[in-house]
């Protein structure tokens, strides 16, 4: 039988040859051949009938392709074997010491609509593709292959299936198995439920960032008025100040979730860290990774919604060396961003008032609707309104687990950015 071949308009934007791996509807002129039930491997080719590329067809989505392979081999479990293998080969390589991060990160890792996470000795995978979850058993397979995992457990619990005709699906994969993990995160220990958190549990893709907050997590003691004679720190009456914190900042996390900002923060040497989050089982997962670490004497935590309480801070007129911002994706598509960008600039201009002046703030964005340019003008925008001079000392991404196909602007999500704060008369 000859493959069916998806044949590509003219006219189109060359979308495929920049490497992105979606072929949507209105860019297919016709079809040859038809697929037999159950079947969705497609050629695609040019106008010209040259070959271009293997994928998946899904009747049911507008994105009507997905790339598998820009080769002519067999698309089997061993590609998929071999594909797996590869992402998590380059993990190793680029990050040896870690033993949890995402091990394929979708489209970057040339496998659309597949997430593998790596839990430590817990594998999690989430299917977001019918060409994906046609093969869910040859990716189940590989797993146990390549990771000998003590299980593996499936969230596949997201609304975006739909666009692909397919139901949410949630848990285990295979035997029941003890769902919370302790997660090793640059010397920290994180008590993660990967059936019961955030998307797949945890937060891997901010890893690097938040090893980013070392150098503001110090250096505040003389600011404070503290003075350092014979290397004993004294207040400006000369009493000796016992806190072996004494030199460290003062930290608001604001959508702490698992409270991974307010571990860090605290490994870095900061004095005391306030941790709010909407949720109760967010908050309670925090207290007990501050307890488990030996932070729980510098941490305090609160549970509210960030609008309100953000805005009560700043009446209150308190105030904080350091704020951090991580908010959950406002805009969840492309029509909900007029309010999502009014939702990051509140959160930001109240956020940045609570800023000490030379003071730090913190703020992410996790939204790929929103582009670098405009996260940084709406930041932008809040400080002109808030009085604020913002310097920016480091802009980021994500992780490097979390790899960016330059032709696929959708593997570009995460917007990190770290500035001082200065008044404005
Ligand atoms: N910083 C976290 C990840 C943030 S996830 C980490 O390091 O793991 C987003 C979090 O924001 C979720 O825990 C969610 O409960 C919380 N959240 C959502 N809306 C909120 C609101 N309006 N106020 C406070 N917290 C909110």
């Amino acid at each position: 039988m000859e493959t069916v071949k998806v044949i590509l308009k003219q006219n189109r934007r060359k979308r495929l040859e920049q490497g992105h791996p979606w072929v949507f509807r209105s860019e297919i002129d016709r079809m040859e051949g038809e697929l037999e039930p159950g079947k969705d491997l497609v050629n695609v080719v040019n106008h010209a009938g040259h070959f271009l590329a293997q994928g998946f067809y899904n009747a049911k989505s507008q994105i009507a392709v997905r790339i598998i392979t820009y080769s002519q081999d067999p698309v089997d479990e061993k590609m998929f074997l071999e594909k797996i293998d590869q992402a998590w080969e380059r993990r190793k390589w680029l990050r040896p010491q870690v033993t949890s991060c995402r091990v394929v990160h979708g489209e970057a890792d040339f496998l659309p609509g597949l997430i593998i996470d790596k839990y430590e000795d817990v594998l999690v995978i989430q299917i977001l593709s019918k060409g994906m979850e046609e093969r869910r058993d040859w990716i189940i397979n590989s797993i146990n292959q390549i990771f000998k995992p003590r299980g593996i457990y499936e969230r596949s619990d997201v609304p975006v299936r739909q666009l692909e005709g397919l139901e949410e699906r949630e848990g285990f994969t295979a035997n029941n198995f003890d769902t919370v993990v302790i997660v090793k995160e640059n010397h920290l220990e994180i008590m993660v439920d990967v059936a019961a958190g955030q998307k797949t549990g945890y937060f891997f893709d901010q890893r690097e960032n938040r090893a980013a907050l070392k150098p503001f997590m110090t250096g505040w003691g003389k600011r404070r008025g503290i003075i350092v004679k014979d290397g004993i720190p004294t207040d400006k009456r000369g009493q000796v100040i016992k806190n072996p914190f004494w030199d460290g900042a003062e930290v608001l996390d604001c959508f702490s979730h698992t409270g991974s900002f307010m571990l860090h923060a605290c490994l870095y040497g900061a004095k005391k860290v306030t941790s709010l989050d909407i949720s109760e089982s967010a908050i309670e997962m925090a207290r007990n990774n501050a307890l488990r670490n030996g932070f729980l004497h510098r941490t305090e935590f609160v549970q509210a919604n960030a609008f309100d309480y953000l805005r009560e801070q700043v009446k209150g007129q308190k105030s904080w060396d350091v704020v951090i911002l991580d908010p959950p994706a406002f805009a969840k598509n492309r029509q909900a961003i007029e309010g999502a960008l009014r939702g990051y600039k509140e959160i930001n201009l109240q956020g940045m008032k609570l800023v000490r002046t030379g003071g730090i703030l913190v703020t992410a964005s996790c939204s790929y609707h929103l582009s670098a340019e405009k996260f940084l003008d709406t930041i932008q925008s809040a400080a002109v309104d808030a009085r604020k001079i913002l310097r920016l000392i480091e802009f980021r991404r994500a992780g490097v687990d979390h790899p960016v196909l330059l032709g696929s602007s959708e593997t570009d999500y995460l917007k990190f950015a770290i500035f001082e704060v200065f008044d404005r008369a």
